[in-house]
């Protein structure tokens, strides 16, 4: 499904409208400390389109009602928005079933959830889970807290100086303990796209499930989850330009239906007796209490967006930008890019100099440029290579090669202040 030329790669890049694009986005269109915006923490949190802004102002003004079990009018008209919803996301990863899309907080909570069920009832004592060097902290302590409970064994696959994970070492960290296998698809700190569907193929290998981070992955490519055949997969509705507070997290229906339910009350149950509760089926039995309906209703009107712009336009016009960038920054003198693997998506993490990160950070501030600054939640990976943090910028469809233009001069400018 991804333009597999270069040349097919350039049409669709410059038939992009990015213009047209910007139109739909309000934030993008205001003045910071006098300069126009320019917003490239989009690793952080996106913008969301107006589509998704009207379509949770829809929801309170015209049909704000708690969802399912309901019987009068509001209620049914919030239930099909958000049940339409989670048909949405299941299109979009391409899932065999609506059940299989559970709604969660974000990222976090879908990897807590998995480490909880699926995590507390198939790992024992001397198991072993494996991660990778670059993961964020949330597919990383969740892990560490359940192998402290279980007393098993935390592996890391390692990686190259590029930032590139070193598949021999995977093949060496897989044998009959492993019990999980949990990746990040793309590096939130350094763009990397990981080979997801090898490091899936060699797990299955051994029977052993596969869990993809796809937090950076979703919003700039296109992710099938029949074709990748993962077990779990999740993301974040505000980083794919959908609100905060919602999240998919994927599982195979089988796999879900044998694990236990994660957290008790309303909507999780069939029947509740002082002595015995049965649990409600898939998708329900994992989403306890009144659900995030706004949040949902947002993130299917945000799926929508994405995928009428289309994700191979958006892969490839996003491609461009990164390729322009890199050359821009790299020729600037003591400038060093973090993060040169061969597969790359839209992230440019840097250092000047030995200028600290956070001074850079505020500097650029001053001239209307918003990146983000620190360890990126990638501690580990900051200590192999020897620093605190970095400056990175992220970007999205939205922006443009002359931000890229500005964000250089910035840095030059920046550079020249120390
Ligand atoms: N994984 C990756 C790769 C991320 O970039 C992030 C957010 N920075 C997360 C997980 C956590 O996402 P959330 O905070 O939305 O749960």
């Amino acid at each position: 499904m991804t333009p597999t030329t270069l040349t097919q790669k350039k049409s669709a890049a410059s038939s992009f409208n990015v213009e047209k694009i910007r139109a739909d986005f309000p934030l993008l269109h205001q003045n910071v400390n006098g300069y126009p915006l320019v917003y490239f923490d989009n690793g952080a949190t996106s913008q969301k389109p107006k589509s998704v802004i009207d379509a949770i102002n829809q929801y309170y003004s015209v049909y704000n009602s708690n969802v399912h079990r309901g019987v009068h009018y509001l209620s049914g008209k919030a239930t099909d928005a958000y049940e339409e919803s989670r048909r949405i996301a299941q299109r979009f990863i391409n899932a065999k079933s609506e059940v299989e899309i559970n709604f969660v907080r974000g990222t976090t909570e879908a990897v807590n959830l998995v480490a909880q069920t699926y995590g507390r009832k198939y790992v024992k004592e001397g198991d072993e889970i494996i991660i990778s060097a670059m993961e964020h902290h949330s597919n990383t302590v969740p892990w560490q807290m359940l192998c402290e409970e279980k007393g098993a064994k935390l592996r890391v696959i390692p990686m190259n100086e590029a930032g590139e994970l070193l598949m021999d070492e995977y093949d060496k960290l897989l044998n009959e303990r492993t019990r999980i296998v949990a990746v990040v698809h793309v590096s939130n700190a350094l763009g990397t796209i990981n080979p997801v569907a090898e490091i899936i193929k060699r797990a299955h290998a051994f029977n052993v499930p596969v869990l993809l981070d796809c937090a950076q992955s979703v919003q700039h490519m296109a992710v099938d989850v029949q074709e990748l055949d993962c077990d779990f997969l999740c993301f974040s509705g505000h980083k794919v330009f959908g609100p905060t507070g919602i999240g998919i997290l994927y599982g195979k229906e089988k796999l879900l239906e044998d694990m236990p339910p994660w957290q008790g009350g309303g909507e999780m149950i069939k029947e509740v007796r002082f002595d015995k509760t049965t649990y409600n089926d898939l998708p329900y039995k994992f989403e306890a209490g009144t659900p995030n309906i706004e949040g949902g209703i947002g993130l299917g009107a945000a799926i929508d967006y994405v995928t009428n712009v289309g994700l191979d336009n958006i892969a490839a016009y996003e491609h461009e930008l990164l390729e322009y960038g890199t050359q821009l920054l790299q020729n600037i003198e003591g400038l060093r890019i973090y993060g040169i693997a061969r597969e790359k998506a839209s992230v440019i993490s840097f250092l000047v100099d030995d200028i600290h990160p956070y001074d850079f950070g505020v500097i650029l501030d001053k001239m209307g440029i918003a990146i983000r600054t620190g360890h990126h939640c990638c501690q580990p990976l900051m200590h192999q290579y020897n620093i605190e943090g970095t400056c990175r910028a992220s970007f999205a469809f939205y922006n443009t090669k002359g931000e890229m233009d500005r964000l250089a001069e910035a840095v030059k400018k920046a550079k020249s202040m120390f």
